[in-house]
């Protein structure tokens, strides 16, 4: 949706194919960090969004049994957005849309699955779509498969993800909020001792992530919701009091957590970016971030690619990835090395609970402001060239 949006108002005719006829899905990337903020007001769209209901969430919080640890502080970021928005992303990408709707050069078509490639003379040439009206072909200088961690558009073009390990998945569910509940929205992780919960704020809600072993579905259903109650009792005590709302496991769906990537994003007339090309695991909140600068990324490259007329050559394409790859790789080193550690844990039947260091490691001075830039940006963040957009 960002790339269209920046081709759009670039004045490039874009199609964007969504499989759904809406973009109303629960349980996805809520969080909207401050360079996600700060592209939008550059465009002057963040003022708007931020009409919508939404929360400021200003720490990042550990809760362990021996005390809470605030383990990044966005507050002191020099940027008019010093804090991560939590919105549902459907509200997110509706506002988006109905935005990009309004500009000449940009095309939606919803309900449109992408089920083949159509190809010439070894170049992928348009996609073809499954929609409700039947089959639709569409032809461009170049597509780009910005379709999430079960890629079609990979599947497609034949692209072999490399998986890197995740040691955990994730049961979310819903709790009601209420009135007198903590009523900052902030980024909190509660630890126990074989899992942890985290929560997310809604306007009438809690998004509850509670975290399972990999492959522990079966067994967590064979259990029933009593542990995850008694979890919750136990770790999240001021939501003792509706534990009694999770009934039922259905209630309950399954993220699958994974962590992989493809060696090469491109193919000769295509892209992959976002979780396509690489699936961040939940840890760090960043999969949304690193999809949007991958946008900006694509952007950049693109819009005078795409302009000039000669076409959309490989190696623009392998440059949008040689600007991203180093970044998606060291956030995915990160997130291997905490799932290694989750692992190692399970398996030595230690508790998950953060080490203990952490908690000296957090009076440095600024290294909490340092953990909330790093996050808010992430590493070697892509600025949109604004001047893309004069002609
Ligand atoms: C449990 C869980 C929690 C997460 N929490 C966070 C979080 O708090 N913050 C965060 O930043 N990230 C989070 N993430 C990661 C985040 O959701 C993703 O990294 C991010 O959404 C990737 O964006 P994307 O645009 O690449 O793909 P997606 O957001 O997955 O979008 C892909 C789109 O393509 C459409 N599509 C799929 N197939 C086709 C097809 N064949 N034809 C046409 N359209 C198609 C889909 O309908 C969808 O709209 C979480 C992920 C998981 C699994």
């Amino acid at each position: 949706m960002i790339l269209a949006l920046l081709l759009a108002r670039a004045r490039v005719p874009v199609t964007l194919l969504e499989a759904h006829r809406d973009f109303n899905r629960d349980f996805r990337g809520d969080s909207l960090h401050p360079y996600t903020l700060e592209l939008l007001d550059q465009l002057g769209l963040a003022d708007d969004l931020l009409r919508l209901p939404h929360f400021r969430a200003r720490y990042f919080k550990f809760h362990t049994p021996r005390g809470t640890l605030i383990t990044a502080d966005y507050g002191h970021l020099r940027s008019r957005f010093n804090c991560v928005v939590l919105m549902p992303q459907a509200r997110l990408l509706d506002f988006l849309a109905e935005r990009a709707l309004r500009l000449p050069d940009f095309e939606l078509r919803l309900g449109a699955r992408v089920a083949g490639l159509l190809e010439a003379d070894g170049r992928v040439v348009g996609a073809r779509c499954r929609t409700p009206e039947g089959r639709m072909d569409v032809k461009g200088a170049v597509v780009v498969g910005a379709d999430g961690r079960y890629s079609d558009v990979r599947r497609l073009a034949g692209m072999p993800l490399r998986d890197l390990g995740a040691s955990g998945d994730l049961l979310w569910f819903r709790l009601p909020r209420r009135p007198e509940d903590p009523p900052e929205a902030d980024l909190d992780l509660y630890f126990g001792r074989d899992h942890y919960v985290g929560l997310l704020g809604g306007p009438d809600s809690w998004q509850v992530g509670y975290s399972l072993p990999k492959g522990g579905w079966a067994a967590a259903r064979q259990a029933g919701v009593e542990p995850i109650r008694a979890f919750l009792i136990a770790h999240v005590p001021w939501l003792a009091d509706r534990v009694g709302e999770l009934r039922d496991f259905a209630q309950t769906t399954l993220l699958r957590v994974e962590l992989a990537r493809v060696d090469s994003w491109h193919r000769p007339g295509l892209l992959l970016i976002g979780d396509a090309a690489h699936v961040i695991s939940p840890t760090g909140g960043n999969g949304l971030l690193m999809a949007v600068q991958d946008a900006v990324a694509a952007a950049n490259r693109l819009i005078p690619a795409l302009r000039s007329g000669a076409g959309v050559g490989d190696e623009v394409l392998a440059q949008i990835q040689a600007d991203r790859d180093p970044a998606i790789r060291v956030v995915q080193a990160q997130q291997v090395r905490i799932e290694q550690r989750q692992a190692a844990a399970r398996e030595a039947g230690r508790s998950l609970t953060p080490p203990s260091f952490l908690r000296w490691v957090l009076v440095i001075p600024g290294v909490r402001a340092r953990a909330a830039r790093a996050n808010a940006y992430g590493p070697w963040p892509p600025h949109f060239d604004m001047r893309l957009l004069a002609g």
